[in-house]
């Protein structure tokens, strides 16, 4: 987790929030929706502190968030689509069948 990572508030319990002196999560947050990073977490001895950038100000325990995966999927490097069919191929499948093409097929026009 760092500044800029998403995460989903997975609890608002009043203990976990009062743990290390945090702002209260039932006040500012709600379970299930996403929040973003404003900074790197704060690490403590015994909890990190997570900021908020829709929360400007408060600082809540990392034990009430769950980080949500970044897009797992590149854009597609020829024509910069959004690619999901082919997670380790850097194009899309469309481009990917386009550049399979026999080699004869790309000769004959260069
Ligand atoms: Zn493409």
């Amino acid at each position: 987790m760092k500044k800029g990572s998403k995460v989903k508030c997975i609890s608002t319990d009043r203990d976990q929030s009062q743990w290390g002196g945090n702002d209260s999560a039932e006040e500012y947050l709600t379970i299930g929706d996403i929040y973003t990073l404003s900074r790197d977490p704060e690490v403590h001895s015994w909890h990190t502190k997570l900021y908020l950038e829709e929360v400007p100000g408060k600082k809540f325990n990392s034990v009430q968030f769950k980080e949500v995966p970044i897009e797992k999927n590149p854009l597609c490097m020829s024509c910069g689509r959004k690619q999901t069919n082919h997670p380790d191929s850097p194009y899309c499948q469309e481009c990917e069948d386009r550049i399979d093409r026999p080699k004869e097929w790309f000769s004959r026009r260069a």
